[in-house]
């Protein structure tokens, strides 16, 4: 097994088995974990504790006591979510953050069967007001309070301020990842690219960093070569499980850039140096974030961003990721597509649902896109 490849297989090993990444991280430092929910928690703050923030972002399970606590057209992924509560999936935890962007999680939030302690927190939606970063700065500082009773620690802004550094450089090189992935579709096909951005939310960032450098050393060592098959920009909440992926590997399709709120979004916006304290600056993570539909934006920069990356990358069309029953992804949809219509932008629509265990009708629904490309 050459190196890359044996890095790949530690990215995706460790995506592939999130427990056994906890147990290992408790087993090191004596610490243990914390859940944090999709979008946009201050996830330096755990960091900060010593403490490992986890990602939960759903499974790929059949549903069965989920459907008790939510209705059937809740999102496939708080489905899941609710399912692996159910089962008892999070209770090693020592906390879970959720923030509430949508009413999915405002539901999800109010309904939690595990038996960790619940963070919950709000993200002002007029993003463009002083008073509403001041106001998700009083979120963080009650957030932080919780934190550190139920941790029993104390974070200081020496802790924050440090564990933002450790963020910056690793969102700074999954930016680089993506570029190379894009460079060499060969060796970084679509399921290890996901691996390695799934790792991230199970690894400690610095070691994720580490090991995400030791593989662009190698990857950038080997020659560039052309890519026969075609190049795709995909967009969305998130793109798995691997059988979805692996019909984007058989009909030479390249991830060549990613809008996924799992991928590119959690790494497109930095923590700003200044004057402001930690949680100032944290806060501003939230008005700085753009083209996602968890983030109000009447402007609706999301098209003309993701036109952007198609022509930077030379891609020949936008896979839409439709995480199913998703009403702020489906609330931008039609927007996004019109102005893709407008300019001739390629796009197609696939369904996301975290529960399916067969993909034949995306399959050729990708396929005769493919051959139409
Ligand atoms: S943003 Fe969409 S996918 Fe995410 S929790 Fe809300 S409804 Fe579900």
């Amino acid at each position: 097994m050459s190196k890359v490849e044996t890095i790949l297989k530690q990215f995706a090993d460790v995506a592939a088995n999130p427990k056994k990444a906890m147990d290992d991280y408790t087993a090191e430092t004596g610490k243990g974990a914390v859940g944090i929910l999709p979008y946009y928690a201050p996830e330096e703050l755990v960091h900060a504790t010593g403490y490992l923030p986890m990602g939960i972002w759903g499974g790929n399970k059949s549903i069965s006591k989920a459907r008790t606590y939510l209705p059937a057209f809740a999102c496939s992924i708080m489905q899941q979510v609710m399912e692996l509560q159910c089962e008892g999936a999070y209770d090693d935890l020592k906390a879970v953050i959720i923030s509430v962007p949508c009413d999915t999680l405002k539901c999800l939030s109010q309904k939690w069967k595990g038996t960790s302690p619940v963070i919950v927190f709000t993200h002002p939606q007029n993003r463009g007001l002083e008073a509403a970063n001041q106001f998700l700065v009083q979120e963080y500082k009650i957030l932080k309070t919780k934190l550190e009773k139920i941790l029993g620690v104390t974070i200081t802004n020496a802790d924050i301020e440090a564990s933002i550094k450790v963020y910056n450089e690793n969102r700074a090189i999954m930016r680089e990842f993506v570029k190379v992935a894009a460079d060499y579709p060969q060796v970084i096909d679509p399921i290890a690219r996901h691996a390695v951005f799934k790792a991230r939310m199970f690894m400690e960032k610095s070691k994720h960093t580490a090991l995400v450098k030791e593989l662009l050393e190698e990857i950038k060592a080997m020659p560039i070569e052309p890519w026969t098959g075609k190049k795709v920009i995909v967009t969305g909440i998130l793109a798995e499980p691997n059988g979805l992926l692996e019909i984007f590997k058989e009909f030479g399709l390249a991830i060549v850039d990613d809008d996924l709120a799992q991928e590119s979004r959690q790494i497109r916006v930095d923590v700003l140096d200044g004057e402001e304290g930690p949680l100032y600056r944290l806060a501003k993570v939230w008005q700085n974030m753009y083209g996602c539909s968890l983030a109000t934006d009447t402007k609706k920069v999301r098209g003309k961003m993701l036109m952007n990356k198609v022509a930077q990358t030379d891609a020949d069309a936008v896979i839409v990721a439709m995480m199913k029953f998703c009403d702020p992804e489906e609330w931008d949809y039609p927007v996004y597509y019109r102005q893709f219509e407008e300019k001739g932008i390629k796009s197609l629509m696939i369904e996301v649902d975290q529960e399916a265990q067969s993909f034949e009708q995306i399959k050729t629904r990708i396929q005769s896109f493919v051959e139409n490309m």
